[in-house]
């Protein structure tokens, strides 16, 4: 599990994540193949609830307009998978971002906690941890064998180019 930049409390307070506009939105959660095989067999959910890019199958929001991620339970706005999210929730703010054939961690500033500590040694500290880890060999093989979630996210800011064409493959 990824150290987490945005506290618990802040999150459930704020109740911008996984929540979308549009039932396919490329900001929906993508899975790594291993997260997808790992959610079919131990939470059952069907395979056709994953779209063929991996990507959740997002359910039409109860309460209001737009949808939900499935795992969100409405009632307390708590995911219901928390403790092996997919790597993807556990990066967000944060983002991997194809851009002109580059590999990008960028991040959304739409998320306010994020956008309030730019230019902090805490947001310089945290990116820091997570340049490295995601340039080490072994998470590098890992993204490199699930494209899927290399994604061309809008608006987000640049953090820092990885080492793509160094890595170990
Ligand atoms: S899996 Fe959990 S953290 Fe990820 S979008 Fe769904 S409810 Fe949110």
């Amino acid at each position: 599990m990824l150290k987490q930049f945005v506290p618990s409390e802040v999150c459930l307070k704020c109740q911008g994540c996984c929540r979308f506009k549009e039932a396919d939105s490329v900001w929906s959660p993508c899975l790594l193949d291993e997260e997808a095989l790992d959610l079919i067999d131990k939470e059952g959910i069907p395979a056709v609830a994953l779209s063929i890019n991996r990507r959740l199958q997002l359910v039409p929001n109860p309460k209001g307009e737009g949808f939900l991620c499935p795992f969100l339970k409405i009632e307390n706005t708590k995911c219901q998978i928390y403790t092996r999210r997919p790597f993807e929730c556990q990066l967000y703010p944060f983002l991997l971002n194809l851009r002109n054939k580059k590999v990008l961690l960028t991040v959304d500033l739409n998320c306010p906690y994020v956008k309030d500590k730019l230019n902090t040694p805490e947001f310089k500290e945290y990116t820091d941890y997570l340049a490295a880890y995601l340039n080490s060999p072994a998470q590098l093989t890992i993204l490199k064998d699930n494209p899927q979630i290399l994604q061309a996210y809008e608006g987000a800011l640049d953090v820092i180019e990885l080492e793509w064409e160094n890595g170990t493959k």
